[in-house]
């Protein structure tokens, strides 16, 4: 069955942005008549709050949707998280590194270069502890971040692609190039020093986890597609369908950041908003009246 989940950090409001791709997931699985999920993605439990996730619910209902229950917590799920990094350190393909930020940031700019290349992540990793890889059943390093070896990962499979139904591309099929993933992206941290997991990691594990068939989210994503459709390989899990649509802009054409409060949905509620206006200032269309 068409399966879509909305996956919010309960880090703060949700904005125009969140209501665009939430409806957005939801519409496409009324039309379907497939699942909708909710998912929390609350890996970084120094800023998820219990007041932010009863925030979303309380929009989210608001916005007319609903989901089955009880929502996944990705804060549940770290032996989840630990099997894949354990299989992909099977495989090879994982390396111990200690560097810090600043390490990473002087490493990467070669004298009188300017500034270092910038990946989805940051500063692309200049390979300082490439060398401190992993041995199969080797214990995973409780104080070192653990990245995945680029190179040998996109070694090791195939032609990657991703099929794409939104605006960000013309094409319909999304050829993810090693080049890319190698120049682009580098060696991505997959455990987090601190959180044991990353991101990356715990979407792709949670996607398959929850038989996600379709993902629908904003362009500004496109890149770390590459990299989940990346481990979906490696972790032998189905790649779903992907939708990158518009990003929601403010009156002036900014970008929404996440801490924008300026255009939470709680504010548009507040303000006596109705969630059929609210989809016409999005320019989605109306409602289609619910299933049950
Ligand atoms: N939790 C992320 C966010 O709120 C992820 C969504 C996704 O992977 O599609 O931006
Ligand atoms: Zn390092």
């Amino acid at each position: 069955m068409r399966t879509e989940r909305f996956a919010p950090s309960p880090t703060g409001p949700l904005h125009l942005g969140h209501a665009f791709s939430a409806l957005t997931a939801w519409d496409r699985t009324q039309a379907a008549s497939g699942r909708f999920l909710l998912r929390f993605e609350d890996i970084d439990r120094s800023r998820a709050r219990p007041e932010w996730e009863t925030a979303i619910l309380d929009d989210l209902r608001w916005l007319g949707l609903d989901w089955p229950t009880p929502v996944l917590r990705q804060s549940t799920r770290l032996p989840a998280y630990r099997a894949a990094l354990e299989t992909l350190r099977d495989r090879g393909l994982l390396f111990a590194c200690t560097c810090t930020r600043r390490d990473i940031a002087q490493a990467a700019t070669a004298p009188q270069e300017g500034d270092p290349p910038v990946g989805p992540d940051g500063v692309i990793y200049p390979g300082t502890c490439r060398a401190n890889r992993l041995c199969p059943g080797a214990p995973l390093p409780a104080n070192a971040a653990l990245r995945l070896d680029m190179r040998a990962a996109t070694r090791s499979c195939g032609a990657l692609a991703f099929a794409e139904t939104g605006p960000a591309t013309a094409m319909d099929r999304v050829h993810v190039a090693a080049d890319t993933l190698i120049n682009g992206v580098g060696d991505v941290v997959l455990a987090r020093r601190d959180l044991g997991t990353s991101y990356h990691l715990s979407v792709v594990v949670d996607d398959a986890h929850q038989g996600v068939t379709h993902v629908t989210r904003g362009a500004d994503l496109f890149a770390a597609t590459q990299i989940h459709v990346l481990l979906q390989h490696l972790l032998s899990v189905p790649t779903p369908s992907y939708h990158h649509h518009r990003l929601i802009r403010d009156a002036d054409g900014r970008r929404l950041a996440k801490r924008d409060d300026a255009r939470a949905l709680a504010k548009y509620r507040a303000e006596g908003t109705t969630t059929a206006a609210l989809r016409r200032l999005l320019g989605l269309g109306a409602a289609r009246p619910s299933r049950t």
